[in-house]
């Protein structure tokens, strides 16, 4: 049997009356012939309100107990799904991760995967289920407890099923029409595109459009996975949605592609760190030890303490999530107390979003970054921090200039023309 897999957001399956919007859509794949593998998240809201309930519980939580919390919005949709196919005659089967089992890393809050075995899936299947409807998000680890995948995780779920039962496409279902030039909440102005390269996608993810999480990019990428986004709320027919695809199959080139944003950032500096050899691996090794995800770094250029002075200082800044900072603060002054390194000041600095420009006509093109940093000169946006690679820049700015600046950037690179 052709196989597909469909995957349902939060918004998708919100409430009874969506889930059976959803399962209308499954159906209709079935009648179609395909066998269907449904990867559900948990309704909208339900896994920040449970989040809220671990920070309120405990600050700096144990990540086995937040797993055992917040995956569990995900077992119950995929119950629900089950049942509410069954009522439309079609033979379903919900999975939580255990019973696949979907084996990850022991990295709680951020697993990955490790096998997805077929067997017990395969076996459902040859005897007469049509649909096998999997709790996304979640996994179990080598000791036998719950992971989660990040937060977004039902995505790689869907095209890691994909990937290990040979799916004919994995169609990703959400409250937009496709992947848009930019976020569709941020301008209206902003463009679907038809297609988008796996590099561009991966990047738009890893930036902060969370329409797909970046680990399902990285997946469909690696194991030619089909990776189509499209609507739950629309007709969806052969040249719906938006088809993530390799570089060669696109006809548009526009020297950048798409503009990102990522609002729950912070910056934190560490006035007159003295610069040796080492420090900067003493630092980040503190910051990875604790699990803090450094994004953006920058240092400055030595200075000498006094013209006369032997020993130099610079100051050292990077960018974390907001919610990260607290983690970073408690390992940054433990280090310290064990004489790893010492520095005069921390300022942190939580009102800041990260704004970036993505598109792989960069690598053969110059001035992309003057004519973004121009742009947000004319609006008066100043630049805190600033990052590039072949085939992106980011900027961190205030956060309250975080919309201003994604609509003077798709302006800029006139994103609204095809
Ligand atoms: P789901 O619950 O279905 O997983 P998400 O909320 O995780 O949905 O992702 C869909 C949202 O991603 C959209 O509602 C949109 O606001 C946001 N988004 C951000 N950037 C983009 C983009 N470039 N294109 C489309 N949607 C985007
Ligand atoms: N429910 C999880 C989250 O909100 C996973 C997902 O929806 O992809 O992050
Ligand atoms: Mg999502």
């Amino acid at each position: 049997m052709p196989l597909l897999v469909m995957k349902f957001g939060g918004t998708s399956v919100a409430d009874l009356g969506r889930i059976e919007n959803a399962a209308r859509k499954v159906k209709a794949e079935v009648a179609r012939g395909y066998d269907v593998i449904v990867i559900v998240s948990a309704m909208s809201g339900r896994t920040n309100e449970m989040v809220g309930w671990v920070e309120a519980t405990s600050k700096l939580y144990d990540a086995r107990e937040y797993d055992a919390v917040v995956s569990s919005g995900e077992n119950v949709t995929a119950g629900l799904m089950a049942l509410r196919l069954q009522e439309m005659d079609v033979p379903a089967r919900s999975w939580q991760g255990w019973q696949v089992p979907i084996n990850t890393t022991s990295a709680h809050g951020a697993a990955r995967f490790v096998s997805i075995p077929r067997e017990n899936i395969d076996a459902k299947f040859a005897e007469g289920f049509k649909v096998a409807v999997v709790a996304g998000f979640q996994g179990v680890s080598p000791e036998g407890r719950v992971t989660t995948l990040g937060r977004g995780g039902s995505d790689t779920t869907a095209v890691a099923f994909a990937a290990a039962f040979n799916a004919e496409r994995c169609d990703i279902y959400t409250d937009v029409d496709g992947v848009y030039t930019t976020d569709p909440r941020i301008t209206k102005k902003a463009r679907k595109l038809d297609r988008i390269a796996f590099e561009e996608m991966l990047e738009l993810a890893s930036l902060g459009a969370k329409v797909l999480q970046t680990r399902s990019v990285e997946l469909a990428m690696r194991y030619k996975v089909r990776l189509r986004v499209v609507s739950s709320f629309e007709e969806v027919t052969d040249t719906s949605g938006t088809l993530v695809c390799d570089e060669e199959d696109i006809m548009e080139s526009k020297v950048v592609s798409g503009v990102a944003y990522s609002r729950d950032e912070a910056k934190m500096t560490l006035l007159k760190v003295e610069d040796r050899p080492g420090v900067a691996a003493a630092i980040f090794g503190t910051l990875a030890d604790a699990g803090v995800n450094v994004d953006m770094i920058v240092q400055n250029i030595s200075e000498l303490a006094t013209p006369a002075a032997t020993r130099a200082y610079t100051d050292m800044t990077f960018s974390l999530p907001t919610n990260q900072v607290d983690r970073a603060r408690v390992a940054i002054e433990a280090a310290v107390a064990g004489g790893a390194f010492a520095f005069s000041e921390l300022v942190t600095d939580t009102d800041v979003a990260k704004i970036s420009v993505v598109g792989i006509g960069m690598r053969s093109q110059v001035g992309v970054a003057a004519r973004m940093f121009a742009a947000l000169a004319a609006e008066n946006v100043n630049i805190k921090v600033i990052t590039t690679s072949e085939i992106k820049i980011s900027v961190l700015i205030d956060r309250k200039y975080m919309e201003l600046a994604v609509q003077a950037l798709h302006d800029t690179f006139e994103l609204e023309k095809a």
